[in-house]
């Protein structure tokens, strides 16, 4: 069978492997002259089953309308955003009660700690080298009564889930990274999450391609898709400019930009770009090197050690396509990082920015498996997750397409979960 990828990010790369891997011809068309060049760039670097949460978490239009007038918002809503948002801004506030969250977070929680395993046996079988690390990550709390709220809600999902934590205090946090001794006495305590993991996205990419490659994986590099065909109800090819491409299945796994595929195909994929910004510093002057990544609640922050580098990211802007990088924004995590790790002295000079559009689904879990156009197929919609998930993500993908036996109940992250709703 012929399978042809749009997208070689973490989830279009992740999909060629394992559909080459059950023995599948594939083609990946990219835009880009590499794999990994858009939203898996530079990301957080985090592999987190740690953070399964939606981001339309209850109450989140009160933030939502907050935000519009602030330029350190967390979550921002941009005006000129709104047009592009349509039903999908009510769908994201829908999806935002109680019951619903809940329900969503324990579907990304099942599909993380799956993609982990899936991760390892990629290093196992591969080696692929991406600055990787499993020491955990630890997230710190000032506040008392957020700190119980969060061990509480974490109760749930190892109940629902599986998830592993342990409560520290803030002696046990600054044991266990020296780094944080600064900040030790603000903090009500904190929580160390066993299993999550770092690791650079865009060299994993880079290697999985290689290998991808080695297995008759052909990518198209600069090859931006203009068109899909669609004749009696399925695809019948797909258009780069003069070029065209054929195969028996079609999947489109191109980020944000999914909806655009096929929005011509009067298919409605309900994702949108939610903008977030990170800034990497090559040379940090941290002694000793600080080692665990850090979720710091308060700032809606990540400080991650990348490869001897330090990488800060957040926030999410909903703010369209826009790939500007405005100082405000830059100027805001610094001063985070700033909070987080106060002896390391961050300069502006030092820091390098970089942004990506995160494909956001409108309840927040991904989107993988058939759409009614016959042999179309989606993978897409990994909001905060995609690195997390892409593993795990690209199996699913695979087994669904070749009969394989699925890990994770793929009806939860079906496209015709909307239907239903
Ligand atoms: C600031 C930030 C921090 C993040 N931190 C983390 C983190 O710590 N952990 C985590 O798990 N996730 C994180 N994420 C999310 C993660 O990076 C994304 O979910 C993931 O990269 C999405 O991968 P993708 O393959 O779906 O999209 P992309 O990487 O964007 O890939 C889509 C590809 O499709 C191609 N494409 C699109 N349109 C066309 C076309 N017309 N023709 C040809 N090609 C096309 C694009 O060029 C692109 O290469 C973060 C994201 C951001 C922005």
């Amino acid at each position: 069978m012929k399978a042809l990828i749009i997208g070689s990010g973490l989830i279009g790369t992740t999909s060629a492997y394992f559909l080459a891997r059950r023995g599948w011809e594939v083609t990946v068309l990219e835009r880009q002259e590499g794999p990994g060049l858009e939203t898996s760039f530079a990301n957080g670097s985090l592999l987190t089953p740690s953070m399964p949460e939606p981001w339309n978490a209850p109450g989140t239009w009160r933030v939502l309308l907050r935000s519009l007038g602030r330029s350190g918002s967390p979550l921002k809503l941009r005006l000129k955003a709104l047009p592009h948002l349509g039903s999908w801004g009510i769908g994201f506030l829908r999806h935002s009660s109680p019951q619903r969250y809940e329900r969503n977070t324990v579907k990304n929680l099942r599909l993380a700690l799956h993609s982990l395993e899936v991760l390892a046996g990629l290093r196992r079988e591969l080696g692929i080298e991406y600055g990787g690390a499993a020491h955990g990550s630890l997230r710190v709390i000032r506040d008392a009564a957020a700190l119980e709220r969060a061990l509480a809600w974490g109760e749930r999902l190892r109940a629902q889930g599986g998830l592993d934590f342990r409560r520290l205090s803030a002696d046990e946090i600054v044991a266990m990274e020296p780094a944080l001794a600064p900040i030790a006495h603000r903090l009500a305590g904190g929580i160390h999450y066993p299993v999550d993991e770092i690791g650079n996205a865009y060299k994993f990419c880079v290697g999985l391609a290689e290998h991808a490659r080695a297995r008759g994986v052909e990518f198209r590099f600069g090859t931006p898709v203009t068109a899909i065909e669609v004749g009696r109800g399925n695809v019948t090819a797909v258009l780069s400019g003069k070029s065209r491409f054929t195969a028996d299945r079609y999947i489109v796994a191109g980020g944000s930009y999914s909806p655009l595929l096929v929005k011509a195909l009067g298919l409605a994929v309900p994702v949108r770009p939610a903008k977030g910004y990170s800034l990497t510093f090559e040379h940090p002057r941290l002694e000793p090197p600080f080692r665990l990544p850090i979720c710091d609640d308060d700032f809606h922050a990540v400080v991650v050690p990348l490869e001897g580098m330090i990488r800060v990211a957040g926030t999410a802007e909903l703010a369209g396509y826009d790939l500007s990088l405005p100082e405000a924004r830059i100027q805001n995590l610094l001063t985070l990082v700033r909070q987080v790790l106060p002896a390391a002295g961050f300069e502006r000079a030092q820091a390098k920015p970089w942004c990506g559009l995160r494909p956001m689904s409108v309840d927040g879990v991904p989107i993988i498996g058939p759409t009614p156009i016959g042999n179309l197929w989606l993978n897409t919609g990994h909001g905060h997750l995609g690195w997390t998930m892409a593993a795990g993500s690209g199996q699913l993908l695979s087994d669904l397409l070749t009969g394989g036996s699925p890990s994770v109940s793929p009806e939860a992250y079906a496209l015709a979960r909307f239907a239903a709703v």
